[in-house]
């Protein structure tokens, strides 16, 4: 009998998982989990990752098909499991991160050579990093043609369906999850996260379903107003695979000739596209986790400061809109888009730290941390990455909060120490009397005066 062990990375899911589909056509499968503990995770993706296995866990049971957690080298884990079992092939999922790009490259080759059939896949993107070039064949620097080129790129495939997974003889030893210790303990700071997230791949399907019926007619318009309910909240289950932007860009497809919605559509495959370009960017230049995409910002005189780094990770910078999303993000693990570019603005720009501290932060916090996309959002808010902004286009908090959250619901929300005040006074609450702004702190920096500091600095580098 042919038994093909397929890898599970970040791939969590039965829908349409191309390793999975490939190898229950041969025959049984051995689904296999390897914790991967060189692996970087913060808190929040560790938390993430318990509740997106054990949602896993039920499905495979239901086809009778255990899912096999081990954790350790996942060369050793995979030679023993495949004598053990006596599989004859290894499938897998590819990723495209330097560590992982390295260390699959040996469990290929040396699996191969010992005689097994390793087969790899696409799961995650809508092209492979490599697909997509220029016209001189080099990799794309720059967002909007390398849209112009991927999107135009991308072909309808028909989604794999979950087939039958074929029943394993013997039994094969499992780590038991909760042993992993992946969930937070004295304390459990995850109740926040537990309130707003449902991961696996039944909670990223509903989520797309009610983002596709409810959301998607607001995207266009309303993407950037924190307070609206109108993006998607999809970016964790994207990170962890439990559902398939192919899928996703095929369902779109439906809404496209819908009067009013078809901006929308290509608003929100576009930003797909920044996923994909992120992505991109990672695996041709494996080292903007760390440096600079700009080589000049490599002796930009950043300013490290802890007590500042921490008022900011706090969300105590006295400026109401990046406390608000600073507190979301500590709260529930996720911040909005825009958010996130302002107080990446604030702490780059006003306070001179520098970016990779923030995306250390993030890395940490955010239940939809991905290096690829967090390396190269942090690089281009900061001004020193591949198509950044320009570095003189600083964020000024109070004016985005006005103009993006102009009720200050968004604030009122995050910061309720604020709750109470009234119209324009939320965005600016320096300027009334401190009996009714409670403990909420003062500005930790005069902006115009930080803003000249930060423009000064660049020009130090020009
Ligand atoms: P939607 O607006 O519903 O968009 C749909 C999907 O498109 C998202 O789920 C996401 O996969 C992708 N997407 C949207 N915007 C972007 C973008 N600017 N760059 C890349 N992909 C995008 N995104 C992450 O997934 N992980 C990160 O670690 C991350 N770090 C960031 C750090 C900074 C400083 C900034 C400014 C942005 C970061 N982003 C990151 C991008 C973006 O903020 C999130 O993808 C988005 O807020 C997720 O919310 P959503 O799923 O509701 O997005």
């Amino acid at each position: 009998m042919m038994t093909t062990v397929v890898w599970l990375r970040r791939d969590l899911r039965l829908i349409d998982n191309p390793a999975l589909y490939h190898a229950a056509r041969r025959g049984p499968v051995i689904p296999l989990y390897i914790l991967d503990e060189q692996e970087d995770m913060g808190g929040a993706s560790c938390w993430w990752l318990h509740h997106s296995l054990r949602a896993l866990q039920g499905q495979f049971q239901s086809f009778d098909c255990p899912l096999i957690l081990r954790r350790g080298d996942a060369l050793s884990i995979l030679q023993e499991l495949i004598r053990d079992s006596g599989a004859d092939a290894l499938y897998w999922n590819r990723l495209y991160e330097p560590r992982t790009i390295q260390r699959d490259r040996e469990v290929k080759t040396t699996l191969q050579a010992e005689g097994l059939e390793v087969k790899t896949f696409n799961s995650s993107l809508l092209n492979e990093p490599w697909e997509v070039q220029t016209g001189q064949g080099g990799p794309y620097k720059v967002f909007t043609p390398y849209w112009r080129q991927a999107g135009g790129q991308i072909t309808a495939k028909q989604t794999l369906p979950v087939r039958d997974l074929g029943s394993q003889d013997r039994e094969t030893a499992s780590d038991d999850l909760r042993d992993w210790a992946l969930l937070p303990a004295k304390p459990d700071w995850s109740g926040g996260l537990a309130w707003r997230w449902t991961p696996g791949e039944k909670g990223a399907l509903d989520r797309f379903d009610r983002f596709l019926e409810q959301r998607l007619q607001l995207y266009a318009d309303k993407r950037d107003f924190p307070a609206v309910g109108a993006i998607s909240g999809l970016s964790p289950h994207l990170h962890f695979g439990e559902i398939s932007v192919r899928d996703i860009w095929n369902r779109l497809g439906h809404f496209e000739d819908v009067a009013g919605v078809e901006t929308s559509v290509a608003k929100f495959r576009s930003e797909l596209g920044w996923r994909e370009f992120s992505s991109h960017l990672l695996y041709h230049f494996p080292e903007i986790p760390e440096k600079p995409f700009r080589s000049q910002f490599s002796v930009f005189p950043w300013q490290e400061d802890e007590a500042l780094l921490t008022r900011w990770q706090q969300g105590r910078t006295g400026y109401p809109f990046v406390d608000a999303g600073m507190r979301e993000l500590w709260q529930t693990g996720f911040m909005h888009n825009r958010v996130r570019m302002v107080v990446a603005s604030f702490l780059t720009k006003n306070l001179l730290i520098p970016w990779q501290k923030g995306a250390e932060w993030f890395r940490d916090t955010l239940v939809d941390a991905d290096l690829a996309s967090n390396s190269a959002s942090w690089q281009w808010v900061a001004g020193c990455g591949a198509d950044a902004a320009p570095y003189f286009r600083i964020f000024n908090p109070v004016t985005q909060g006005q103009k993006f959250d102009p009720q200050g619901k968004y604030i009122r929300k995050w910061v309720p120490e604020l709750r109470d005040l009234d119209g324009d006074e939320i965005h600016t609450p320096w300027k009334v009397a401190k009996e009714r702004t409670g403990n909420y702190p003062d500005p930790v920096v005069d902006l115009s005066v930080s803003r000249e500091r930060a423009l000064a600095a660049y020009k130090s580098i020009k």
